[in-house]
């Protein structure tokens, strides 16, 4: 089973690994899909 994370808006879950962007500068962002709304600094049980 993949990691998810819940979008705080809308609430739907998501496997992390469809819907999060790793930037230049080893930031993470979520990317809801059905929202579009936008997350920062997404804290995932890796690393
Ligand atoms: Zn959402």
């Amino acid at each position: 089973m993949q990691p998810t994370v819940k979008c705080p808006k809308c609430l739907i879950e998501t496997e992390i690994t469809l819907v999060l962007t790793a930037q230049s500068n080893q930031n993470v962002i979520f990317t809801c899909p059905r929202c579009n709304f936008e997350m920062k600094d997404i804290h995932t049980s890796k690393g």
